[in-house]
């Protein structure tokens, strides 16, 4: 058996699903449902591949977050995007976000109309299209939740020891935290308990959810991406629930440590600051993403361009906000599957490889409950 097949063991997947039948009737037998918000798109993904939506029981339910970089930029990022793009930058981007929708149009439409955008497949690949396009400017769009942030804002340190002056960044990165804190603020949003992202943890560390466990009476458990993490991440959820327990559990220690990643960290202070951010359907808040420091201005697009970001508007039939923020399903959005499809995206949900509209339509996930372990 190798490393990763003991992950997805049946037979020990069969056990545990047997034990959250066991947890889901005593929360029955006591009148209670619990919410479970999965933060990561990575875990709405895994979710939906192995169909752990329908191996739990009926009064345990899976909430998709807004665990999506792609998914949580606002459409006036796109715009700005594409205004630099019209004044004659290259934009270099990770593939997703070339079918993100802005306000009016899309990176792949600007693309079309002349404007040159380039996708990169790694953050020093903006470096190198700066170094070989001296008499151009370079825009990366730079997004991303913790996991990302330090590789992609160490371009600015490249940038400086190459003496590399025509790259800049259009920052839109966001920090997870403080999302869960608006989302948990939101009366309207039933959470009892957070699966928490793995890779994320695995930068900020696990003592980083101690303040919203306590403050918010939620569990926090986090989890890895396999069946198996996942099924024993719920278990350790329930069995909170059933204790009446708010804690942080750390279900996968063989990657994250309760300090998290001191380098990347550090990486990350070295370059940015705390700014309110404006998340997609959510709006701002504040303190959740993180700004280029003044001291390295002449990298960032906004201020280099005199172009400040503002924020736009989403289709009207699109519902991604929502979705987001845990409030609907995919399947409850009126385009869901007949106007918007993977191939005909209207909102990022659809377009990102994380997005939970993406999950509902790739897994053919169902829109109801259909029965479940009792
Ligand atoms: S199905 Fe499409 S239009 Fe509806 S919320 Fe999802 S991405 Fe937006």
């Amino acid at each position: 058996m190798n490393y990763i097949d003991e992950f997805r063991n049946p037979e020990v997947a069969a056990q545990f699903v047997r034990l959250i039948a066991g947890q889901g009737r005593t929360l029955a037998a006591q009148g209670l449902r619990v919410h479970i918000m999965e933060v990561c798109g990575s875990h709405t993904m895994a979710i939906g591949r192995y169909g752990i939506r329908q191996l739990l029981p009926e009064n345990v339910e899976l909430i998709s977050g807004p665990g999506c970089p792609v998914c949580v930029t606002d459409p006036g990022y796109i715009d700005t995007a594409i205004a630099l793009a019209g004044r004659g930058a290259i934009i270099a981007t990770f593939g997703d976000m070339i079918r993100v929708p802005g306000s009016d149009s899309d990176l792949t439409a600007c693309r079309s109309a002349g404007g040159d955008v380039r996708v990169c497949y790694s953050p020093s690949a903006a470096v190198e299209l700066a170094q070989s396009h001296p008499d151009r400017e370079v825009v990366f769009l730079a997004i991303g939740f913790e996991t990302t942030i330090a590789p992609v804002v160490s371009i600015v340190g490249e940038a400086l020891s190459a003496e590399v002056r025509n790259l800049s960044l259009l920052t839109a990165f966001k920090l997870v935290p403080p999302a869960l804190s608006a989302l948990l603020a939101d009366t309207e949003i039933k959470i009892d308990a957070f699966l928490c992202p793995a890779h994320v943890s695995a930068i900020i560390g696990s003592r980083a959810y101690e303040p919203y466990a306590a403050k918010y009476h939620v569990p926090c458990v986090i989890a890895g991406f396999e069946p198996l993490d996942i099924l024993y991440g719920v278990h350790g959820i329930l069995g909170q629930v059933l204790k009446n327990e708010a804690r942080v559990e750390n279900q996968y220690a063989r990657v994250v440590r309760p300090e998290g990643n001191p380098l990347a960290q550090a990486r990350i202070a070295k370059y940015l600051d705390p700014v309110d951010a404006v998340w997609r359907g959510i709006g701002v808040i504040p303190a959740s993403g993180l700004g280029l420091k003044p001291a390295f201005a002449a990298y960032d697009s906004e201020k280099k361009f005199g172009l400040p970001v503002r924020p736009g508007r989403q289709h009207a039939g699109c519902r991604c906000g929502d979705v987001i923020k845990g409030k609907l399903r995919p399947t409850a959005c009126a385009l869901f599957a007949k106007v918007c499809t993977p191939d005909h995206p209207v909102g990022p949900c659809m377009v990102s490889a994380e997005g939970t509209c993406a999950a509902y339509f790739k897994y053919n996930l169902p829109d109801e409950r259909q029965g479940g372990v009792k």
